[in-house]
């Protein structure tokens, strides 16, 4: 999967998308994160925002560096690639799309806007689809893009170790426990003697059915 990124701040990927899993499948070559930053087709003195027609507040994205960026893109195959621009008022993200776009694409466009956002005209000239990542307003779509490249690409086979799978494929349990199985600790405030916290007896019962049972009752998703 190729996800070609539209920002104007492209460092701000550098480490999320070079740490843990991630970071992994760049090196492995499941994912490819590609940079296009409009800045680049700025001239000396020339400024990638503009006001506002009509008024108001903040300023706007100028279309033309943000459609030099889009025609950088190497589009391979039309059907296989989506266009995804950020906005606060755009569909909603969620899991179901993500598991969608990992089967369906071989490139996502992720165009990110900042300030009051990007001059429409690039939404409507390149039939972008609006996504939003949540009812409330960031100050960017940096952000949104590394959540859609990060729940998309753990999508996608191989990305997720061998030990680990996709929550959704099983039952998982939002209450996970690990080493010790009594955990020694004195909170602030309760004296001197610590206080045992004891892992859930169910989970050390090697009774598959009643963890199960018990798994199915804690799962939140
Ligand atoms: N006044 C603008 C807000 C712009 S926020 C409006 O009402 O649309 C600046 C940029 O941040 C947006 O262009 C978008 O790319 C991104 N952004 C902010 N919140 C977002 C959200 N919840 N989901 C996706 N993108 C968001």
């Amino acid at each position: 999967m190729r996800f070609h990124i539209i920002t104007i701040f492209p460092e701000m990927f550098d480490s999320y998308l070079k740490e843990s899993i991630l970071g992994r499948a760049v090196k492995d070559k499941k994912i490819k994160p590609l940079f296009y930053n409009p800045m680049g087709f700025c001239k000396i003195k020339e400024r990638v925002d503009g006001r506002p027609y009509g008024g108001g507040p903040g300023m706007v994205l100028r279309p033309e560096f943000f459609l030099k960026s889009f025609s950088k893109i190497k589009i391979k195959n039309k059907n296989k690639t989506k266009i995804i621009l950020f906005s606060p008022s755009g569909k909603k993200f969620d899991t179901n799309y993500a598991k969608n776009s990992a089967k369906k694409y071989t490139d996502i466009i992720l165009i990110c806007g900042r300030y009051e956002g990007i001059d429409t005209r690039v939404q409507k000239i390149l039939r972008a689809e609006e996504i939003s990542i949540g009812d409330y307003v960031l100050t960017g779509g940096e952000l949104p893009a590394m959540v859609l490249i990060d729940s998309i690409s753990r999508q996608i086979p191989g990305v997720l170790g061998k030990y680990e799978s996709l929550e959704e494929e099983r039952i998982s349990s939002s209450e996970v426990y690990t080493r010790p199985e009594i955990l020694k600790y004195t909170p602030p405030g309760w004296g001197k003697k610590p206080k045992n916290y004891k892992v859930p007896k169910v989970l050390l019962s090697g009774n598959h059915k009643a963890i199960e049972d018990w798994r199915k009752g804690n799962t939140k998703a």
